[in-house]
């Protein structure tokens, strides 16, 4: 055992509504019990307008599923027509925050700086970021996913104090493996997970680095996600397809069974 308790959260993207979202959670709680809680912590990443929902559920009933927004503004306030603000959503006690998925960073041209204000927007707002870093198809055809990796955690982590870093939670998501059904094999996932933990052991300190849950993210489903868990430097899975389906999502919860 590495001595981080593995986090696997689910990424539901732009689908269900709020009534989905409530029933989905609802089957998730029914399966999970105190076992599966002790062993791993369970999260799930809803649309801003089914969070109210899953709060509500969740706080109502004590349930021990975590939740968190896919997305946050990097402004606390004011004219920014559509956004969120990090303390609308700690409001809602949403306890993580994804930034930089690479849905985010193709379709609305998110860099590395605005992924950077947003990481200190969920602190700020006294949220755990999940920052998500890989490369895509043609950097890993030319072999510089580790050096483009590093440089988007790089980038994404400047001038965060370590007081802060120790929390944050990184998903290395190759872009070429999200919803292609193409999993990254768990030597690539440990290869690159490896080297953001060493990056961080650099930037902070080994005691840090050691700390720090790096998840995996690109196509986890329950027949892969044991093999890639396996690897010594991978804490988690952040699960987008495969989080869909309730029963899918508890065996990858159950990923050592
Ligand atoms: C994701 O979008 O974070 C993801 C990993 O998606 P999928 O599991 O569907 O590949």
């Amino acid at each position: 055992e590495k001595g981080r308790t593995p986090l696997m959260a689910g990424n539901w993207k732009m689908n269900l509504n709020h009534l989905e979202a409530i029933a989905h959670v609802q089957k998730l709680a029914f399966a999970l019990s105190d076992k599966d809680y002790e062993a791993v912590e369970v999260a799930v990443m809803p649309a801003f307008t089914a969070l109210r929902s899953v709060q509500t559920l969740i706080d109502g009933d004590k349930l021990k599923i975590k939740y968190g927004a896919q997305d946050v503004s990097a402004h606390d306030s004011g004219a920014y027509t559509g956004e969120v603000s990090g303390s609308m959503l700690s409001k809602l006690k949403c306890t993580y925050v994804i930034v930089g998925h690479s849905e985010r960073r193709q379709y609305h041209a998110e860099t590395d700086e605005l992924c950077n204000a947003k990481v200190k927007a969920a602190y700020r707002h006294g949220m755990t970021p999940i920052l998500c870093v890989g490369e895509g198809l043609d950097i890993r055809k030319a072999g510089q996913q580790v050096p483009y990796t590093l440089g988007q955690l790089e980038g994404s982590l400047k001038d965060i104090p370590a007081e802060q870093a120790e929390s944050i939670v990184i998903a290395y998501e190759p872009v070429w493996a999200i919803g292609t059904g193409e999993v990254a094999t768990p030597e690539d996932a440990q290869e690159v997970c490896g080297a953001i933990r060493g990056r961080l052991a650099e930037l902070y300190s080994p005691e840090l680095a050691d700390k720090v849950r790096i998840q995996y993210g690109g196509s986890v489903k329950s027949g892969n996600v044991a093999a890639i868990m396996a690897q010594p430097d991978v804490d988690g899975a952040l699960v987008g397809g495969a989080a869909l389906d309730a029963d899918e999502f508890v065996k990858i919860v159950r990923f050592r069974d």
